[in-house]
């Protein structure tokens, strides 16, 4: 995602990518964090844990603060209370958090899983998810449609009002996930789109500077085709 400040509207700035992660208070799961962002690990040792390439045109902020391990923290909760973490894919700036939850259980597609475990692609980090996390995956044909989305999940463990909502383009098995609050639905879409005007006037045409993520998209039905779901007219 690209932060609005420094968006299109502010051509002379850099744009900023960040990762928005989500702290869920459950009555019967715990906590649960949607996307994890750079973790404990990354920020003290990017490039080992990142990749020195990644770090130098993407140029993180390598603040221990922002981490979700001491956002939670300084929320008031142990980091044993967060007990579930789900992905919407496994790309470097959105598995940091796994490893500063050892003891929660990741969710993720499995076609993410096998391309990013299993498969060791290149844009993946072995490094962060070395601990080996308790892993629950998801295949699409076990799904149901659900507001114009196909193979939407209930994930194990957790209550129906998180769902994992397969949206690939971006990666192989990137999900957006979707949280009913009771008192309105929000949906964490991940990097189905960079900038927000993508879903609000539909365009097959990607902001240059992203054409970087181009050649890593294997999916034949490409963002823009998750892009189009997530706009009104796709809906
Ligand atoms: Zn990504």
């Amino acid at each position: 995602m690209i932060d609005h400040a420094d968006g299109p509207d502010s051509p002379l700035l850099p744009a900023r990518t960040v990762c928005h992660c989500l702290l869920v208070e459950t009555d019967s799961a715990g906590l649960v964090l949607v996307e994890s962002g750079l973790g404990t690990n990354d920020v003290p040792h990017p490039d080992e844990y990142l990749g020195a390439e990644w770090v130098g045109y993407a140029a993180p902020v390598l603040d221990l603060n922002e981490t979700a391990l001491h956002q939670v923290r300084r929320l008031g909760f142990a980091p044993e209370d967060v007990r579930h973490v789900v992905l919407t894919h496994l790309d470097r700036d959105h598995v940091g958090g796994p490893a500063d939850f050892p003891h929660a259980t990741v969710h993720v597609h499995k076609a993410e899983y096998e391309a990013g475990i299993a498969g060791g692609a290149d844009r993946y980090r072995a490094a962060q998810l070395a601990h080996g996390p308790r892993w629950a995956t998801y295949a699409s044909e076990q799904g149901d449609p659900w507001f114009g989305f196909d193979a939407v999940r209930r994930l194990d463990g957790l209550p129906e009002e998180i769902l994992l909502v397969p949206l690939g383009g971006h990666t192989e098995g990137h999900s957006a996930v979707a949280v009913d609050t009771g008192e309105r639905r929000l949906l964490h879409a991940g990097d189905a789109y960079f900038y927000g005007t993508e879903v609000e006037v539909f365009s097959s045409h990607d902001p240059w500077e992203f054409q970087r993520y181009a050649p890593t998209t294997p999916n034949p039905s490409g963002p823009a085709d998750a892009r189009h779901q997530l706009s009104p007219a796709g809906a």
